[in-house]
């Protein structure tokens, strides 16, 4: 009888550990897949757009993604671009649909709750975008005037909690809330200083203001893993692309300061 046991307890161990899958790592799945997806935004200029010219995704966002890519997989055109909006780009992460978003996006603590980030890459701040006439000098003149923002923001969360009284009006992504904009569908649209400069470029005849109520540091955005082997690689990467000047040339390419 003691034999019978000591035999089943073997087979079961053996079978429990043959029945056990290795759960590869976020890394070494993009890897294996031989191809990193990437969510990005498209009308998010200077950072993440679509080229009218040639239709492909362009930016500084998109450097940084060949970057990584090259990097992880030896090949900075092996990447899948998914399109995210920045009210589903968290899910977008959590879901496994992306390995890694890479948006303009802030690192922020509440969203430490949902998803890891890597180390900032560029340092942004919010601001707001006027008609150059307007009577808006200051976030403070914006009590009592409507003010166009981008649903699941930053700038949503910020003016919100800075001016409880301004009217808000809240767009699914920058290309509608632009356009909302320019029709004259709010006195002002409030978003980061790089998204406002990329609009400037095309747009003649409004201001920025002055003052930026917030940093916004941009982060890549990944699932939560235990091992935060993915974490600390885009980590050391974006230390050299610090170090090697990489970022910089960047910021000279799309014209940011
Ligand atoms: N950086 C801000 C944010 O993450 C605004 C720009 C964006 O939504 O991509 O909310």
């Amino acid at each position: 009888m003691k034999k019978l046991i000591c035999l089943l307890i073997s087979f079961l161990i053996i079978f429990t550990a043959c029945g056990k899958k290795v759960e590869k790592n976020a890394l070494e799945k993009i890897v294996d897949r031989d191809l990193l997806v990437v969510g990005i935004k498209s009308d998010s200029k200077p950072f993440c757009y679509k080229s009218r010219k040639t239709g492909d995704f362009e930016g500084f966002d998109i450097d940084v993604a060949r970057y990584v890519a090259k990097d992880i997989i030896g090949n900075e055109r092996k990447i899948k671009f998914v399109e995210v909006d920045p009210n589903n780009r968290i899910e977008a992460i959590t879901s496994g649909d992306v390995d890694m978003v890479i948006a303009t996006m802030t690192i922020t603590p509440q969203r430490q709750y949902l998803v890891d980030f890597s180390i900032p890459y560029y340092i942004a701040g919010q601001t707001a975008l006027v008609k150059e006439d307007s009577d808006i000098y200051t976030f403070a003149d914006l009590r009592k005037k409507t003010t166009i923002v981008v649903l699941g923001t930053t700038a949503e969360q910020n003016i919100r909690k800075i001016i409880p009284t301004a009217r808000l009006v809240g767009y699914k992504d920058y290309k509608t809330a632009f356009n909302a904009f320019l029709q004259g569908k709010g006195d002002a649209i409030s978003t980061d200083d790089t998204l406002i400069s990329g609009f400037m470029i095309d747009h003649k005849g409004y201001r920025m203001l002055k003052n930026k109520i917030s940093q916004e540091p941009y982060g890549i955005g990944i699932k939560q893993y235990d091992d935060k082997k993915l974490k600390t690689t885009l980590d050391v990467i974006i230390t050299r692309m610090k170090k090697d000047g990489t970022l910089n040339n960047l910021k000279h390419k799309w014209h940011l300061k």
